[in-house]
C-alpha cells in the first residue's frame, strides 16, 4: 500500500506546482488588469493581496519552509554523529572528505568554466549598450582566511541555534570520532545516535507527506510577483543560464556518473525527481538538506557514513548551479557595460566564485550576494545587478535544483569509489519509496 502511496508523492508535488502556478499567475493578471466596474462582496486587489497572497499563501508557504528548516539542524548533526561514530578508521574519514571536497570544487570549477565559455561564445549581453554610472563603489569580500577560521565554532550551541552548517559539521565529526574511540561508553552512545537516527528521519518523511500543499503556496506566492515584463533583454540570458545548468546537470553529472561511478544516469535522475522538485520550489539547498538526505540513502543506496558529511556539506560548499548563474552573469554584465575583460580576469571570476560558494549558506538569493563579490574582484560594476535581479527568482529555482543534484551525484561517486554504495538500493526502481 505504502508503496502506491509514495510513488505518487512526486505526482503530487508536480499538480501542486502547476496549479500554484496557475494560481500565481492567474491572480498576477488580475490584479493589474482590474474591471473598473466594483466586483462582487467588496473584492479589490488591496484585499484580495493582503489576504490571499500576503496573508494565506505568504503563511503556508512559511510554515512549509521553516519545518524543512526546523530538520536541518537535528538532522545533520544526529546523523552526521552516526556516520563518523561508526568508522572504525579515521583515514577512511580523511578519505571521504578530501574526495568530496575535492570534488565539489571540481565541479563547481568546471561548471563555471562552461557557463563564461558559452557567454563569450553566444554573447548574451551584445547590442544592450549602457553607461557606466559613476556611483560604483566595491565592497570588500570577507577574506578567505576568515572563512576558515569561521568553520571551527567557539559554541557549538550557538552555531546550532544559528544554523551554522560548517561548524555544525566540524563539531559533529569530532563529536562522533569521541564516541568511535569511547570504547563502552562510546557504544551505548552509538546505539543512542542510531535510534536518535531513525526517530529524525521519521519526522523528516512525515514532513515530506505535507509537502505538495508547501508548494502550492510556496508557486503561488511566488508566482504573483515574478516580474515577466522585464524578460524582454533578459530572454538571451536567462535562455543561456537554464540551457548551461540543463547541460551541466545532464551531460556532465551523467558523465561523470557513468564514467567514475559506472552507475546509470537514468537511474539516478529519475530518483532525484523529487527532491529536486524541492529545491525549485525552495530555491534552498539547505531546506533541502532533509529530502536529499533521505533519498541518497534510502533510494539510491549510499551508506550513511558518506552520504550525511556530503549532502550538508554539499549544501553548504558546493554550488555548480550558483557558479553557472555568475559565469553567465559576469559576462553579461562585461558585455553590456562594454568592458573587455581578459584572460586573468576570467580565472579570477572561477576562483572568487568557486571560493565564494565556501561558507556561504544555501538559502534564497544568496547566489546574488555572491556575484557582488565576483564582479568586484575583476573591477565589474556592482550595479550591473540591478539589471537581471527582477528575473533572478525564476533562475535561483533551477539553480538550486541543479546545487543539489550536483551535491547527491558527488556522494554517489564518493560511495562508489569507497564501496559503500549498495548497487541493488541503486537499481531497484520502488527502493526507498515504503520509507
Ligand atoms: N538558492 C541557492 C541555493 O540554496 C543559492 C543561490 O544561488 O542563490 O543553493
Amino acid at each position: 500500500m505504502t508503496t502506491t502511496k509514495k510513488a505518487s508523492l512526486t505526482v503530487r508535488i508536480l499538480i501542486a506546482m502547476a496549479l500554484g502556478i496557475f494560481v500565481g499567475l492567474s491572480l498576477q493578471y488580475l490584479l493589474t488588469d482590474i474591471p473598473d466596474y466594483p466586483l462582487p462582496l467588496g473584492l479589490n486587489p488591496v484585499n484580495i493581496k493582503a489576504f490571499l497572497i500576503d496573508g494565506v499563501f505568504h503563511a503556508g508557504g512559511q510554515i512549509f519552509i521553516n519545518s524543512l528548516q526546523m530538520l536541518v539542524v537535528p538532522l545533520v548533526f544526529v546523523s552526521l554523529v552516526c556516520g563518523t561514530s561508526s568508522l572504525t578508521d579515521i583515514r577512511t574519514l580523511g578519505r571521504i572528505g578530501s574526495k568530496t571536497i575535492l570534488l565539489y570544487i571540481l565541479t563547481t570549477a568546471l561548471a563555471i568554466s562552461i557557463a563564461i565559455g558559452m557567454a563569450l561564445l553566444l554573447k548574451p549581453g551584445a547590442g544592450i549598450n549602457l553607461p557606466l554610472q559613476q556611483s560604483f563603489s566595491p565592497s570588500l569580500p570577507p577574506s578567505t582566511v576568515q572563512v576558515f577560521i569561521n568553520m571551527f565554532p567557539s559554541n557549538p550551541i550557538a552555531a546550532m541555534a544559528q544554523g551554522e552548517m560548517l561548524q555544525i559539521i566540524v563539531f559533529a565529526v569530532l563529536f562522533g570520532l569521541s564516541i568511535a574511540l569511547a570504547d563502552s561508553a562510546g557504544e551505548r552512545m552509538r546505539q543512542l545516535f542510531a535510534d536518535l537516527n531513525v526517530i529524525v528521519m521519521k519526522l523528516v518523511n512525515i514532513v515530506m507527506q505535507l509537502s505538495p500543499y508547501g508548494v502550492f503556496f510556496l508557486m503561488a506566492k511566488q508566482f504573483t510577483s515574478l516580474e515577466l515584463e522585464n524578460l524582454g533583454n533578459l530572454g538571451w540570458y536567462l535562455g543561456l543560464v537554464l540551457f548551461v545548468l540543463v547541460l551541466h546537470a545532464f551531460v556532465v553529472y551523467g558523465t561523470l556518473l557513468a564514467v567514475l561511478g559506472r552507475l546509470n544516469p537514468l537511474t539516478f535522475f529519475t530518483k532525484m525527481k523529487e527532491t529536486a522538485l524541492f529545491a525549485f520550489s525552495t530555491s534552498s539547498s539547505n531546506a533541502t538538506i532533509a529530502s536529499n538526505l533521505a533519498t541518497v540513502t534510502q533510494k539510491l543506496g549510499v551508506d550513511n557514513k558518506v552520504a550525511s558529511f556530503s549532502i550538508p556539506l554539499g549544501a553548504t560548499i558546493n554550488m555548480d548551479g550558483t557558479a553557472i548563474m555568475q559565469g553567465v552573469a559576469t559576462v553579461f554584465i562585461a558585455q553590456v557595460y562594454n568592458i573587455e575583460l581578459g584572460l586573468s580576469s576570467y580565472l579570477m571570476v572561477i576562483l572568487t566564485a568557486t571560493l565564494a560558494s565556501i561558507g556561504t549558506a544555501g538559502v534564497p538569493g544568496v547566489g546574488m550576494v555572491m556575484l557582488a563579490m565576483v564582479l568586484t574582484s575583476v573591477g565589474l560594476p556592482v550595479e550591473g545587478i540591478a539589471l537581471i535581479i527582477g528575473i533572478d527568482r525564476l533562475l535561483d529555482m533551477t539553480r538550486t535544483a541543479v546545487n543539489i543534484c550536483g551535491d547527491a551525484m558527488v556522494s554517489c561517486l564518493v560511495a562508489r569509489s569507497e564501496h559503500c554504495l549498495d548497487l541493488q538500493v541503486f537499481n531497484n526502481a520502488d527502493a526507498g519509496k515504503t520509507a
